[in-house]
């Protein structure tokens, strides 16, 4: 065999004796909430699609009319000639809805943390990441190359400890958090870890991908405490609940000029097709317009906690944390032979040993399938 091949294979055999093996499904979704894999229709608490709106009529009918006034891509990197008019449009938005002076959007949530960390730091600078927070985040500190260390989840005593320690020693410091944890559903203690930040100069950075259009009456994590607070660096992306594709950052106006300077992955990558962002704007109209719709995903996650006699949810997401990864598979199967589609998460997308169940609910979700689900997992699977 060619050395080539053989060194992915023993990758593969690697992979699948340690049940961390992956495969693809083909999966049809043709409303919110039912997708069909195998030729079965299975009730998905699997899509991070919270507000359903991937399916929405107007949103598709504004992706459309792009197309048609546009073209069906952006044909440039964004500082060529990639720039069409609707980019304008929709950072408006993001800034307007975020109460920030300024946005720039980016070609994916992935591209948005790995362009923005290293713009703000460098190989003199010090960057703190929540230990549970997103793969994308992690890498944009690897590219920074400046100095990474992870805190305990949620621990503000570790972050000071860690500026106590550390800061001294870097030219600039930038703390980074999911705000809505992406495989926890918990929430992330932004005004204090702000707090915290502006007594060591620390920058503190947002990952919103799971709060925007769901949490804090759909502006996002950094308003789930009714009041604002003043993240200055809010990012999110466009392709969960805003049912569309891309990324994003909220921040000051000279901020945001940098990004639009110096961000390799907007400079060096192709701009979104139009009917991206005319989706996307379309999401943020419709989000403005109907709040109790986007707090619906939360109201539904939290009845199935009550009911299932969990931890009450504080955001659409919910984990079932199984521990080993074929109890979190086996888990999985038995729903789906019940109709639910709820995939199990394990690592390195969760830390060994908390492979898991992670249900996401949305705005569409019948109440009385949530009630049976709860149910079922309460006497099935905690049980
Ligand atoms: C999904 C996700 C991203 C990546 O966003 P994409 O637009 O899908 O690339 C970033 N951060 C978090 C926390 C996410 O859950």
């Amino acid at each position: 065999m060619h050395s080539l091949d053989s060194f992915a294979q023993d990758k593969l055999d690697d992979l699948k004796r340690r049940q961390l093996y992956r495969s693809l499904s083909e999966t049809l979704r043709e409303d919110g909430i039912w997708v069909e894999r195998d030729g079965r229709q299975l009730l998905s608490f699997s899509c991070n699609d919270y507000l359903n709106l991937t399916q929405h009529p107007s949103i598709k009918q504004a992706a459309v009319a792009a197309i048609e006034e546009y073209g069906a891509g952006s044909g440039a990197s964004r500082l060529i000639t990639g720039n069409h008019p609707l980019y304008a449009k929709l950072e408006a938005r993001l800034a307007h809805l975020k109460s920030t002076d300024a946005a720039c959007v980016f070609g994916s949530g992935y591209l948005t943390n790995t362009g923005v960390i290293p713009v703000l730091i460098g190989q003199d600078g010090l960057v703190l990441i929540d230990e549970l927070s997103h793969a994308c985040i992690y890498a944009g500190a690897q590219l920074s190359r400046g100095t990474v260390i992870t805190f305990r989840h949620n621990d503000i005593d570790h972050v000071n400890e860690l500026l106590e320690r550390h800061r001294s020693q870097h030219r600039h410091a930038l703390i980074v958090t999911d705000g809505v944890f992406s495989m926890d559903g918990d929430l992330a203690p932004l005004d204090e870890l702000l707090s915290l930040g502006q007594r060591f100069d620390a920058w503190l950075m947002s990952d919103d991908a799971h709060g925007i259009g769901v949490v804090g009456g759909g502006r996002g994590s950094s308003f789930s405490a009714n009041a604002r607070i003043p993240v200055p660096l809010q990012m999110g992306t466009l392709s969960k609940a805003i049912g569309s594709y891309g990324g994003y950052l909220c921040a000051s106006a000279p901020v945001v000029e940098l990004m639009r300077n110096r961000a390799r992955t907007l400079i060096y990558s192709t701009g979104l097709p139009p009917a991206c962002v005319a989706a996307a704007i379309a999401a943020l109209d419709l989000i403005e317009r109907e709040p109790a719709y986007a707090a619906l995903p939360v109201e539904k996650a939290k009845a199935f906690t009550k009911r299932a006699g969990l931890p009450p949810a504080q955001s659409p997401i919910v984990p079932i944390v199984i521990g080993d990864e074929e109890g979190a598979v086996a888990a999985s199967r038995l729903l789906e032979n019940e109709g639910y589609l709820v995939v199990a998460i394990r690592p390195p997308t969760v830390p060994p040993g908390t492979a898991r169940l992670r249900l996401t609910f949305t705005a569409q979700h019948p109440d009385d399938k949530i009630e049976n689900l709860a149910d079922f997992v309460r006497e099935k699977i905690l049980g």
